[in-house]
């Protein structure tokens, strides 16, 4: 296939604050995240990720979950 012939919706690479990346489809080339399903308790089901400036709390916030904080 020769190139240029695609529109700009190739496999992006994510970068997530928790160092993990991971494909996904996109016109940009790089994403950045600050959270991603590797590393959000929602997912993994553990608390593993310390929270800076309550970003999860707003990606919990966002996704409607409640959790408990001390
Ligand atoms: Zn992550």
């Amino acid at each position: 296939m020769k190139e240029g012939i695609h529109p700009n919706y190739n496999k992006s690479i994510v970068k997530c604050a928790c160092g993990n990346t991971f494909e996904t489809g996109s016109v940009k080339e790089e994403l950045k995240v600050e959270i991603c399903s590797a590393c959000h308790p929602f997912f993994t089901g553990k608390q593993k990720l310390i929270d800076t400036g309550g970003r999860v709390d707003r990606f919990n916030k966002k996704y409607g979950i409640k959790e408990e904080q001390e």
